[in-house]
């Protein structure tokens, strides 16, 4: 069966870097609308127009956007998927759901201070989109991804200030969204502090259950 995997959590908890390695090694496909809504940005397209405001404040992109975007990226794909970063709203999780069958969301937990510390050190390939972090996981050569030799940049909205206003959004909007999946007997939880490595372990071990 194809399984579809949600990952929630705050921003900086780890959602794109753990989806780099699931796809990596496990074979998934993945989702994610704020690597498509940078895109979209960086292109000028009329979705990045829409969308760059909202990003710049840390706010949501408003949903009839993303929902949009979503609907012709999963319509594209077999096998099993990975959403990182959506849903992140109730509206959104509803109307995913009329989409395809969600079967497991993965919440991943991380202290506030340790996710202002990975966010504003954090640094993304230009080529790729891989991340890394100066100081937990520093690319081999200073300002290259390893993967691809692309340059890596700071995401404008990864200044403190601008992560605290997207932890603002995160509790309003998408917190809820760990008690729908709870209700709906799909949420498992899993400590996102420690080594990347370990942290892909719990989430393994969380697959493997299913
Ligand atoms: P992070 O990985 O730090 O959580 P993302 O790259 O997922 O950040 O998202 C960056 C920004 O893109 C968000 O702050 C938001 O403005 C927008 N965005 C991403 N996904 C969604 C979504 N599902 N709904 C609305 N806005 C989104
Ligand atoms: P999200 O997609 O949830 O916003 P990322 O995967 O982009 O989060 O990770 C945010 C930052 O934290 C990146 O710089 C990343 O290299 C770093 N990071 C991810 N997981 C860990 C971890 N387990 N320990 C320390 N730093 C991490
Ligand atoms: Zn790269």
């Amino acid at each position: 069966m194809d399984l579809k995997i949600v990952l929630l959590g705050p921003p900086g908890c780890g959602k794109g870097t753990q989806a780099e390695r699931l796809v990596a090694e496990k074979g998934f496909v993945k989702i994610s609308t704020g690597d498509l809504l940078r895109e979209a940005v960086r292109l000028g397209t009329p979705l990045g127009v829409q969308a760059k405001g909202f990003m710049e404040a840390g706010k949501l992109v408003p949903d009839e956007l993303v929902i949009g975007l979503m609907k012709e990226k999963l319509a594209a794909i077999k096998g099993p998927v990975l959403l990182d970063g959506f849903p992140r709203s109730l509206e959104q999780a509803r109307q995913l759901e009329a989409l395809t069958k969600v079967d497991l969301a993965i919440d991943i937990e991380v202290n506030e201070d340790n996710l202002v510390k990975r966010v504003t050190l954090r640094r993304s390939c230009k080529g790729c989109g891989a991340v890394y972090h100066l100081e937990f996981n520093p690319p081999k050569t200073a300002g290259k991804c390893d993967k691809c030799g692309g340059e890596l940049y700071q995401r404008t909205d990864d200044t403190e200030a601008t992560v605290r206003e997207r932890l603002k959004t995160y509790k309003e909007k998408t917190l809820p969204l760990t008690k729908y999946y709870q209700d709906k007997k799909i949420l498992r939880s899993v400590d996102g502090e420690g080594e990347i490595s370990v942290v892909f372990d719990r989430i393994v071990k969380v697959l493997e259950k299913k």
